[in-house]
């Protein structure tokens, strides 16, 4: 299987060549294409499988650049992995001038204000401070296409469960929504049930 067979933009090809990806990972030739048609998808999939781009690559790919809007939030349990996630993003969505911007809590509101203001397409961030700005109104929803829980079972284990609810109950309804969790613990499995629509289950 190869990149070229997704059917993905021009930009985005280049951005995952120019980072090195040759072939795509078991995940990412299951989710790839179920995240292109607009579905809603459960991964349970370990750190180290190439989960982020698997959900990363088509987010970036249905990126209307010329919106100077937020179109994807993605949410994380730590400040590392949603650092980490956006630099991912950003590298793969360098060609194509997708704008990333990781969130989190500890960071100064004043200056994650500013860089909200100049125009993001992309969030990633901590569900508290998320949860922050959409009360705020400095993390505008209107735009929001698609949301991704990554690492559910942490952020539940954590105690996010509420402000990751209160985040979805923020965003238009007609969104998509993937998750991703090492392990399906009842709790996602409720999570699942009570907000996705129909979600394709990918195990790897
Ligand atoms: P993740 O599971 O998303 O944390 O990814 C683990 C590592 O694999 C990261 O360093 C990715 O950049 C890398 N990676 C993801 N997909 C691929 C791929 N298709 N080919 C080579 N490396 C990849």
């Amino acid at each position: 299987k190869s990149f070229d067979e997704f059917g993905l933009q021009p930009d985005i090809l280049k951005g995952i060549y120019d980072i090195g990806f040759e072939e795509p990972s078991p995940i990412q030739i299951e989710c790839i294409p179920a995240v292109l048609r607009g579905e809603d998808v459960i991964g349970q999939a370990q750190t180290g499988t190439g989960k982020t781009a698997a959900f990363g690559i088509p987010i970036l790919d249905r990126i209307q650049t010329q919106v100077n809007q937020v179109q994807s939030i993605i949410i994380t349990p730590t400040r590392e992995l949603a650092i980490q996630v956006s630099e991912e993003l950003r590298r793969l969505g360098r060609p194509g001038r997708i704008k990333t911007l990781p969130i989190y809590g500890g960071q100064s509101i004043g200056r994650q204000v500013k860089a909200l203001e100049q125009g993001v397409h992309v969030v990633i961030g901590t569900p508290g401070r998320l949860l922050d700005h959409l009360r705020r109104g400095t993390l505008k929803v209107d735009a929001i296409e698609v949301i991704v829980l990554d690492e559910a079972d942490e952020m539940l284990d954590m105690g996010f469960i509420e402000d990751i609810e209160s985040v979805l109950r923020f965003v238009p309804t007609d969104r998509q929504l993937l998750l991703f969790s090492a392990t399906m613990p009842p709790a996602i499995r409720q999570l699942a049930n009570k907000y996705m629509r129909k979600p394709r289950y990918i195990t790897i």
